[in-house]
């Protein structure tokens, strides 16, 4: 029996913004637990809440980036719930009236996992979206051996909340959908988006059903993944699991599971009967929003997409487009290439260098690209001097490790250590004649059919050049003269 596989997302990210959604406290990462707090982010009795524009306008900013419909007008309203992360016991969110309403999301080749890259159901597969929306987070509780600590510094920080259609249909697909999504939210600046600091949080929901099947199975939530590969872990062992399941005639309900990525298992969490009743209601402290005038200001701010990027340096740089795409992928290094390859002949080169030599040096000395030792310039610099002749491309690779370990410029290298190849034709052609004088019989042997003789000659005048001859010129004139 053959199963088809439904996934649907639900992706939370933390918008950067200075300030929490409805008070003053400052967002920070790592910051000494309940110090940025205040009676608003706490629930005192009496407080009452602020917007944050900026929140509001990066939410209408990754509508925007995602196609999506943006609301006329828009409304906060009430969760109710009671948990002890959510001091008001409601979380202030959206429910009929969202900011933005479809919208979808590209996939592209290197937004898959590496071993799914060769092997992609549907290229170009764009995943649309139900909607997004604007809420608070909740407090983060920390479970200790006998006691619960709760840290209220996330409490109170905005939160965009991303729902997919559900049409996605492998764990590969997820992991493409998260890695191109968290791509875009980098690029307009929305969101580091880094799920181990927990700006980008994800829930999955996947049903299975016979092939034969119409109707969805039962929809399986999966929560608590922390990476985009555990994403598509938890997802390849539901997929399975669920298959085994139904081969043994079992019949699936709908429930909730948590992962643990230790072990590499879902496990239940709870079933539908416990399922909430959030008793949504506008909240009455919050006027609804306008959106016409954040719009025009957000307009100004949007960047150029990913898959607008990697199209333009395939047609701009002439590189191929899995390059473009590895580039794109890292938003700092695209601007490192563009740096460097604007002014070159050829940025051909420049994307090589960057890709291989680069990115090795860099990952060997753990340093991010914003570190690296080598201006943008100097790579250029470096491409140049090798393109002319002046230094060999095996010189060069020296070169590049000397202005990596020193941050030197590449010509004050070559300078140094006097590397510069003798290009001067007269110059070289002179050495050639010398030695040809020198050494009569290799050059006789060489005259009459023994063509291993040329490499003695030649090497007889890199060593008479110290090394900086061009090798290739080299042979190229003592071939002339001696079949003159
Ligand atoms: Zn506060």
């Amino acid at each position: 029996m053959k199963y088809l596989t439904t996934i649907g997302l639900e992706v939370h990210a933390q918008l950067k913004t200075r300030s929490k959604m409805f008070c003053a406290c400052p967002v920070e990462f790592g910051a000494e637990p309940n110090s940025h707090t205040c009676p608003i982010c706490l629930g005192l009795p009496g407080a009452l809440p602020v917007m944050n524009e900026e929140a509001l306008r990066l939410t209408v900013l990754t509508g925007l980036m995602l196609d999506c419909d943006i609301a006329d007008v828009s409304k906060f309203d009430r969760k109710n719930y009671f948990y002890p992360d959510m001091p008001k016991n409601y979380q202030i969110s959206q429910y009929d009236m969202p900011l933005c309403t479809n919208g979808k999301v590209p996939l592209h080749d290197l937004a898959y996992p590496k071993d799914a890259q060769k092997n992609i159901a549907i290229p170009d597969k764009e995943v649309h979206l139900v909607r997004i929306h604007l809420e608070e987070d909740v407090a983060k509780s920390f479970h200790f051996e006998t006691t619960t600590g709760i840290d209220f510094n996330r409490a109170g920080t905005p939160l965009m909340e991303i729902v997919t259609q559900p049409e996605v249909s492998s764990p590969e697909e997820a992991f493409a959908f998260l890695t191109a999504l968290k791509q875009i939210l980098i690029y307009g600046g929305v969101s580091d988006a880094d799920m181990e600091k927990g700006q980008l949080r994800c829930d999955c929901n996947v049903s299975l059903r016979p092939e034969t099947q119409g109707e969805l199975g039962a929809k399986i939530e999966i929560k608590n993944m922390n990476s985009i590969s555990g994403v598509r872990r938890a997802l390849a062992y539901e997929v399975s699991r669920q298959i085994e399941a139904l081969g043994r005639g079992e019949k699936l309900e709908q429930e909730t599971r948590g992962w643990d990525d230790a072990r590499g298992e879902t496990f239940l969490m709870r079933t539908k009967e416990s399922a909430h009743d959030y008793r949504y209601f506008p909240d009455p402290d919050l006027v609804p929003v306008k959106t016409e005038v954040l719009l025009s200001n957000v307009r100004a701010r949007l960047p150029e997409l990913p898959k607008h990027k990697r199209a333009r340096f395939v047609q701009q740089y002439e590189i191929t487009a899995y390059d473009a795409g590895v580039l794109a992928n890292d938003l700092e290094l695209a601007a490192y290439f563009e740096k460097a390859a604007c002014a070159s002949r050829r940025p051909k080169a420049i994307a090589n260098w960057i890709l291989n030599d680069l990115q090795s040096a860099l990952s060997a000395s753990g340093k991010t690209i914003k570190q690296c030792p080598i201006l943008p310039e100097e790579l250029n610099e470096l491409v140049a001097l090798i393109d002319s002749g002046k230094i060999s491309s095996r010189q060069g690779k020296e070169v590049f490790a000397e202005m990596f370990a020193s941050g030197k410029s590449p010509s004050a290298i070559v300078q140094e250590r006097g590397i510069e190849q003798l290009t001067d034709t007269t110059a070289v052609e002179k050495i050639c004649d010398e030695v040809i004088a020198a050494n009569p019989k290799p050059a006789a042997d060489f005259k009459g059919g023994n063509a291993a003789s040329l490499n003695f000659l030649k090497g007889q005048v890199m060593k008479l050049s110290k090394g900086k001859a061009n090798p290739q010129m080299v042979g190229e004139i003592l071939e002339r003269k001696l079949r003159a």
